[in-house]
């Protein structure tokens, strides 16, 4: 019998391409997103189920979960994907984008989990798996919002994964580097732009670090998704799965390895030179 997973965002990006890998796979998809109606590509696709679904309100989630259940007979894994990157220096952002920040990749993920629990303990089994980043094993210059969301998951997830082991059901965590999706430009259109002349130095150097990471070549989301794909199916209990180049690879491996202090660094040296003295 085909099995069945509920994604959240999977409007578009990583979470489209999850849900169009996992149905040419063979499984049925609760494919949930907060503009249904908007949907053309996914919408009457075989074994797919569009639903509402915006993690910040419970009411839908229950839904979607309740909706899938009724289709397809049972859930058996869970993505949480929707998420996004609430950019610029901190005292720029306002105290409701940190809330939404959080409500969206964190407190989201929590009531996600927290609403399919039942049905996968009556099952005896089931399966999440948690879209982290990077930015949630190292942290950079300007991404403190999103660096503290996605640290949050990561230990959430880790500590997760003991006590629902005992009860044969699966964490993992997937952790994208760069990925070729709307990610860059939502992020950058919430970017806090506050004026706040004392960061303009830091700001600019900073942006030049960014601007010298862009030729790094993107993964693409059906990368992402074949990850995905593989974290569900590959029939072990591993936690992490990292997707990006070779690059990112290093980075992640170098904040395990390099003393924290050098790491730390490491990242100055990244920008500090671009301050022209200021700060360096
Ligand atoms: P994306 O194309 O912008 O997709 C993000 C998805 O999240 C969209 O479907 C969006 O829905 C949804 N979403 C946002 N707020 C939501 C809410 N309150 N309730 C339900 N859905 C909501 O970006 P993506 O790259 O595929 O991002 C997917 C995940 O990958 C995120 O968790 C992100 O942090 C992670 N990630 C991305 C990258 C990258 O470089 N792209 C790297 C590492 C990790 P709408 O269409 O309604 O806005």
């Amino acid at each position: 019998m085909s099995k069945t997973i509920l994604i959240t965002g999977a409007s578009s990006g990583i979470g489209k391409a999850a849900a169009l890998h996992f149905a040419a796979h063979g499984w049925n998809v609760v494919a949930t997103m907060r503009s249904p109606e908007k949907e053309t590509d996914l919408a009457g696709l075989e074994n797919m189920l569009v639903t509402r679904l915006d993690v910040q309100s419970p009411e839908t989630i229950d839904a979607s979960i309740a909706a899938g259940i009724a289709r397809f007979g049972a859930i058996d894994a869970v993505v949480n994907n929707a998420g996004y990157g609430q950019y610029g220096v901190f005292e720029a952002i306002t105290p409701e984008q940190v809330q939404t920040q959080f409500d969206v990749n964190v407190f989201g993920v929590m009531n996600t989990i927290r609403a399919i629990l039942p049905h996968f303990r009556e099952r005896g089994e089931g399966m999440i798996i948690n879209i982290s980043s990077g930015a949630g094993r190292f942290t950079l210059p300007l991404i403190s919002l999103y660096n503290a969301s996605k640290f949050a998951l990561e230990g959430f997830s880790e500590a997760l994964s003991f006590e629902l082991a005992a009860l044969n059901i699966t964490v993992k965590i997937v952790e994208p580097g760069g990925t070729t999706t709307n990610f860059i430009k939502t992020s950058e259109e919430r970017f806090s732009a506050k004026p706040l002349p004392e960061y303009d130095a830091f700001l600019g150097a900073a942006f030049k670090m960014f601007d010298n990471l862009k030729g790094m070549q993107l993964a693409t989301a059906e990368q992402v998704a074949e990850t995905i794909y593989q974290a569900a199916t590959d029939g072990t209990d591993t936690l992490r799965y990292l997707i990006g180049n070779e690059d990112f690879k290093r980075r992640v491996e170098n904040r395990l390895s390099l003393p924290d202090q050098t790491y730390i660094e490491s990242i100055k040296a990244a920008y500090l030179p671009f301050m022209g003295g200021k700060g360096g």
